[in-house]
C-alpha cells in the first residue's frame, strides 16, 4: 500500500480541500490524523488496534478485496465488504462528530483515509505476480511493484483542484454513493497500471509520478467528499444546491453489480453509446412518438444491449421512481423484437439452451413493455422501486431474430 508519507499525503490533500468550518475541529491535530491514516499498516504494533477492527471481528482490509483476504487482490471483489467498511467507519465518524468526540472523529476519519488511498493504487489492485504476467519485465530486472510504485510521492502540484461534494443526507445514502465513487476510483487505478509499470521499466520516475498522482487525486477527492458529508450530516448543515444535486442518480453513470448481453457488445451493455458491430461507437438512437414528431432522437445518456440484463444495487425506499425511455434502435435487423422489463430482483435472470430460453427473470416484474420493434416509438417508463435492493433492466427477444439494439435512454433513480 502506499506507505506512511503517501497515506498522510492523501489525507492532507483531502483536509486542505474542506470548508474552513470543517477544518476547524481538526486544526492543529494534523499529526494525529496522519497517524491514524497509517494505522491499519501498523495494526498489530499499535495500542489503537481496536479502531481497525470491523464489527464482525475482522480487521479492515487494505482496499477492495474479498471477505477474508487482508491484502490485495483480484479483479472481482466483494462489494458488500466495501459497503460494510464505509458504513461502519462513516457511521462512527459521524457519531463521534455529533457527540463532540474530536479525537475519535480523527481516528475513524483517518482510517477511512487509509482504506480509500489503498484502493486507488494500481499496485494494490494487482499483485506482483499478475503484473509480471501481464507485463514481463526487461531482461535481468525485477521490482517489487508493491514497494516501487507505492513509494511514488504525493505531489500537491499534480493534485490541484480537489473540490468535495455531498454524497448523501444520511449514512445509507452516503454509503450508496460512496461505494459507487470508490468503484470508479478503483477502475481508474486499473487503467493506470500499464502506463505506470512501463514508466517504472523505463526508469522514468517523473512519468510514474504523473500516472500514480492521478490516482492519489481521485482518492483525495473521494476522501474529502466523504469527510465533507460526515461533517454536514453530523451538524445538519446542507446547502440547497447540494441537496438538489442528490435528487437524481444517473443509472448509466453508476457501476452495475452484474450484467450480461451478447454481440456486438462485449458481454456487457455499452454505456452512453451504441455500436454498429463494425468497431464504431454510434449515438444511442430511438424513435420519438407523435409528441416528438416521430423523428429519430439521439441521447447522450443511456445503456445499449441486445437481449440480456444489467443489475444495480440500490438502497431500499430511498428512491421513489426509476425513470427511463426504452426503445429499439433502427440499427436493429428487420423482424427484431424486444420486450423491456424492470425487475425487483433477487438473483440474475436464469436461462437454459445457451440463453435461448428464459427460465426465470430473477424476481418480481415491476414493469413490462409489449413487444417492440425498430419501427415503434420509445416508451416512457416510470416505476416505483419501493423496497427493492436490487434492480434489473432486462431485455428479452421473443422472436427468432436476436440481433436487437435495445436502448434504455436517460435512466435515472429519482428521490
Ligand atoms: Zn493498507
Amino acid at each position: 500500500m502506499p506507505t506512511g508519507p503517501q497515506h498522510s499525503g492523501v489525507a492532507v490533500l483531502a483536509y486542505n480541500a474542506l470548508a474552513s468550518w470543517q477544518k476547524e475541529p481538526w486544526k492543529g491535530k494534523e499529526d494525529e490524523l496522519s497517524r491514524f491514516s497509517i494505522l491499519p499498516d501498523d495494526l498489530f504494533a499499535s495500542d489503537y488496534a481496536d479502531y481497525c477492527i470491523l464489527p464482525d471481528g475482522n480487521a479492515i482490509p487494505h482496499g477492495p478485496t474479498d471477505r477474508f483476504a487482508m491484502v490485495p487482490f483480484s479483479s472481482g471483489y466483494d462489494r458488500s465488504l466495501t459497503r460494510d467498511v464505509f458504513s461502519y467507519y462513516t457511521g462512527r465518524m459521524v457519531a463521534a462528530l455529533s457527540s463532540g468526540n474530536i479525537r475519535e472523529s480523527i481516528a475513524f476519519g483517518g482510517i477511512l483515509a487509509h482504506y480509500i488511498a489503498d484502493g486507488c493504487h494500481p499496485a494494490h489492485l494487482w499483485n506482483n505476480l499478475s503484473i509480471y504476467s501481464l507485463l514481463p519485465p526487461p531482461a535481468g530486472k525485477y521490482w517489487q511493484m508493491h514497494r516501487s510504485l507505492d513509494s511514488v510521492s504525493v505531489r500537491a502540484d499534480l493534485c490541484r483542484g480537489i473540490s468535495p461534494r455531498l454524497l448523501g443526507l444520511d449514512i445509507r445514502e452516503t454509503v450508496f454513493n460512496t461505494v459507487d465513487e470508490y468503484e470508479r476510483m478503483v477502475q481508474w487505478g486499473k487503467t493506470r497500471l500499464v502506463p505506470a509499470v512501463n514508466a517504472l521499466y523505463a526508469e522514468d520516475q517523473g512519468g510514474a509520478e504523473i500516472h500514480i498522482n492521478t490516482c492519489y487525486k481521485k482518492a483525495a477527492g473521494l476522501l474529502s467528499s466523504l469527510w465533507n458529508t460526515a461533517f454536514c450530516i453530523a451538524s445538519g448543515r446542507f446547502e440547497d444546491n447540494e441537496i438538489e444535486s442528490l435528487k437524481e442518480v444517473k443509472l448509466n453513470r453508476t457501476v452495475p453489480v452484474n450484467a450480461f448481453t451478447v454481440d456486438p457488445y462485449f458481454f456487457y451493455p455499452l454505456m452512453d453509446y451504441d455500436c454498429d458491430g463494425k468497431g464504431n461507437l454510434v449515438p444511442l438512437t430511438i424513435k420519438a412518438g407523435v409528441q416528438g414528431g416521430g423523428r429519430m432522437m439521439e441521447f447522450a445518456d443511456g445503456i445499449a444491449m441486445t437481449f440480456g440484463y444489467v443489475m444495480y444495487e440500490i438502497p431500499a425506499n430511498l428512491f421513489t421512481k426509476i425513470r427511463v425511455k426504452a426503445g429499439v434502435s433502427p440499427l436493429t435487423a428487420r423482424e427484431g423484437e424486444a420486450v423491456f422489463r424492470i425487475i425487483d430482483a433477487k438473483t440474475p435472470p436464469v436461462y437454459r439452451d445457451a440463453h435461448n430460453t428464459l427460465v426465470d427473470c430473477g424476481g418480481d416484474i415491476l414493469y413490462e413493455s409489449g413487444i417492440m420493434t425498430g419501427k415503434d416509438a420509445y416508451t416512457d417508463i416510470e416505476v416505483n422501486p419501493g423496497d427493492a435492493e436490487l434492480i434489473t433492466l432486462f431485455v428479452e427477444c421473443p422472436g427468432k431474430n436476436k440481433n436487437i439494439h435495445a436502448i434504455w435512454a436517460e435512466p435515472v433513480l429519482v428521490k
